[in-house]
This record gives C-alpha cells, structure tokens and sequence, in this order.
C-alpha cells in the first residue's frame, strides 16, 4: 500500500474500513514520531487494549522490553539514513500485552505517502501457536534422536553380548574337542598296555617265565598309575571350576615343602636325573598352605624330569626377592619353542615339540591357578635344547 487513491468514494471508504477493521492480523498506524493514529480490533484483541487506550500513545507500549527501549533510536536512524532495518522486510519482535505477558510476533512495516503526510503501516502476527508447534517438533525431534540413539545403543549392547556368547561357545567348542583328543590319547595308551600286557602274562604260565610276568605286572601298575594322574588332573581341574579348593595358610619352613615336594617327584624321575638344591641359608619361614605348594612344585619337578633326558640335573634354588620368597625348578632339557610360550598355562596346551611324550596339557593350568590362590605368581624362561626356568614367587604372607 505505497499510495492512497486521491479520492475515495463513499462506498470505497466503507469498504476500505471494514476491511482494516476484519483483518484477522493486526494493523497499526502510526506517525513519524512513533505516534498510535488508528489500530484495528485486532491489535485491541491481541494485545488486551481497548482502541482509546492505544491511539495518541507511543506505538512502543506495544513491544517487549528490548524493542521498547531501542524503538525511539530506530525510528529516528530510519528517518536519518533511510536506511531499512525493518521497514518492508518484517522481522519477528517481542510484543507485549496489556497485562505485562510477552508474546512472539511477526511485524511488518511499510511506509505509506499519504497527500500531505507519511505514515507507517503494521501488520502484527501472532506466532505464539507457530512458536509452540516449532517448539513441539524440536521437542519432537530431539525425543525422537535419543530414542533412536538409545535403541542404537541397545542394540550394539545386544551385539556385543551375542558375540560374547558366540565366543564363549566357540571356545568351550574348542575345549571340548581338545579335551576329547587329549583324553582319547591319554587313556588309550595306558589301556593297551594294560590289555597287552595282561594278554602276555595269560601265556606265562611257567614258573621260569616268574620274570616276564613281573615286568608286565611293573607295566601295569605304571599304566595304571598314569590312569590316577590324568584323573587327578581331571579332580583338581574340576575343583578349581566349582571353587571348591580350599587354602588354609600355616605358618611353614619353605625347605621343609621344597625337600618333601623333592621326595614325591622321585618317582618321576628318569634313569640317572638327579635334584640338587640350592637353598638360601637362612629361615625361610613363610605363611601359606604347604598342600597347595608341594602339589605346584610336583608338578613343575616333574615336568622338568619329564622334558629332560636321563642323567640330566634338576636344580631347585630358593630364597628371599625383597619381600617374597623365589623357588626356581631348573632344567636343561628341550625347552619351550618361543611361538608357543605364551599359550602354556592355556588348558590342554601342549608344545609342538613333546609330540612322544605323555601329557594332557593341564598341569600348568592347574600350577597357575593354584599359585594364584596363594597369593603368587608364576613365571618362566626358556630356550629350545637349552633348558627351561621355572619360578614362582610368593609373598611371605598370604593376604587373604
Ligand atoms: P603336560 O606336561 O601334561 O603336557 P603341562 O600343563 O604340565 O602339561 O605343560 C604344558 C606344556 O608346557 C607341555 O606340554 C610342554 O610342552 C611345556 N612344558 C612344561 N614344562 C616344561 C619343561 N620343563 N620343559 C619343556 N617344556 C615344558
């Protein structure tokens, strides 16, 4: 509405006024200094004014507090420069009712040359339900991503948990199988000695033939013998697995546990192999459960025996490493290949290089469970043909 027709008639200004008065927005006009000349019932609707308490007031009791301080300034700067920060381009502002309460609003201004005067025109819209719907669908939005973020989340959980599963099932899978060839070899072996040798002994009948028949009664007793161990092994691991194995620390001297764990393993030992100690001097007093200790330092004997040749030695060194006390068992035997160190205490593992000798690969397993139920810890080094050094190391005290 840049320009006003020079002369209306009648009917046009009829028209003209009902018009302003039934918009369903708000229309202002105002005079260069900012003063109300005429507002439609609209605006007296929106803003809780009745029309004579808004025309001849400053058309700023209409705006928020910001608005209204700078409203003057605006006014007077457009009038200056001519330069539009409102004027024709409409922008949102903050209006303000009757009764204080703040609302957003759309206004638009334009300048109109009327004959003999200029004035500002406003087209003031309500957006406080379009605020609101814009609010309900950032709200909407912003539900909706954490929604989808925690079901995203759920469901890598759930992913993750499956593939745990999955795991854990292979590798019982695997622990089954391995069992399986372990115990199939381990057992059949021992079996077919016995059933050979008793199948011989049938023939012996004679009294000179006294002599064979005690050999393959030597043989299966060992047999039988091995049968114990693995089922041994077989007991153990299974307390372990249920947490049934008990430790009850005494007061001990460690060389009293080394030399006794000595005599158990000599059974173990081959044709000419020999132990020799070497043990620090002074009290070796120690607070631990001696069962659990002779049946770890057994086991490593008896592995040190079991991978060396006859004749060779074994010594076992103890003492003090600060606060703890050592035993180191060492052999000069066939070593532990270096790609598969890191496997050893791993349940039925066995090196690539004891193919033909006995073994179900436990006894390591069981050794490092029990060292860590005192309170230890076990370590080793190794080099193939060169010998193997066993060490565990044990707190004076077990801190239970
Ligand atoms: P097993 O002796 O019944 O096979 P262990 O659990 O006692 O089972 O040992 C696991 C593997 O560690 C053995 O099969 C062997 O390969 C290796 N090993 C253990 N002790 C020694 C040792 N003193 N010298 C060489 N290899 C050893």
């Amino acid at each position: 509405m840049r320009s006003t027709p020079k002369k209306m008639s009648e009917e046009d200004n009829r028209w003209l006024k009902a018009l302003f008065e039934m918009a369903t927005d708000g229309i202002v006009t105002i005079s260069l200094q900012g003063i109300i000349e005429n507002v439609n019932l609209a605006v007296c609707e929106l803003f809780g004014y009745k029309r004579e308490e808004l025309c001849g007031q400053k058309v700023k009791m209409l705006m928020g507090n910001h608005d209204r301080m700078y409203h003057d300034e605006y006014l007077e700067r457009y009038q200056r420069t001519r330069e539009p920060h409102i004027i024709g381009i409409g922008r949102e502002v903050t209006g303000r009712r009757k009764n204080g309460e703040e609302f957003p609003l759309r206004l638009a201004i334009s300048e109109v040359k009327l004959d003999d005067q200029i004035i500002y025109l406003g087209m003031l819209h309500d957006l406080t339900d379009y605020k609101r719907a814009q609010e309900r669908v950032a709200q909407l939005n912003s539900e909706l991503e954490t929604k989808v973020q925690d079901r995203t989340a759920t469901l890598r959980r759930r992913e993750k948990e499956l593939q745990q599963a999955l795991g854990k099932e292979r590798e019982l899978n695997e622990l089954k199988s391995r069992f399986l060839s372990m115990a199939s070899h381990e057992f059949k072996t021992p079996l077919s000695t016995i059933l050979s040798s008793v199948e011989l002994i049938e023939h012996y009948r004679e009294a000179q033939q006294e002599r064979k028949r005690e050999k393959h009664i030597g043989r299966i007793k060992d047999a039988v013998n091995q049968l114990i161990d693995v089922l041994n092994d077989f007991l153990s691991l299974s307390k372990l697995e249920q947490g049934k194995v008990e430790v009850s620390p005494r007061v001990t001297d460690l060389r009293s546990i080394i030399s006794t764990s000595v005599e158990s393993s000599e059974g173990q030992l081959k044709e000419g192999q020999h132990v020799v100690l070497d043990l620090a001097p002074e009290p070796g007093l120690i607070m631990t459960d001696a069962k659990l200790l002779r049946h770890v330092l057994v086991n490593l004997i008896s592995n040190a025996a079991k991978y060396s040749s006859p004749g060779m030695g074994i010594t076992i060194a103890s003492g003090r490493r600060g606060k703890d006390f050592f035993i180191s068992i060492i052999d000069q035997g066939i070593g532990i290949p270096a790609e598969d160190q890191a496997y050893l205490f791993d349940r039925f593992f066995r090196a690539r290089n004891v193919e033909n000798v006995k073994g179900t690969g436990l006894g390591l397993n069981i050794v490092s469970h029990y060292v860590q139920l005192l309170g230890g810890k076990i370590e080793f080094t190794s080099e193939v043909d060169s010998g193997s050094t066993f060490t565990i190391v044990l707190p004076a005290i077990i801190d239970k």
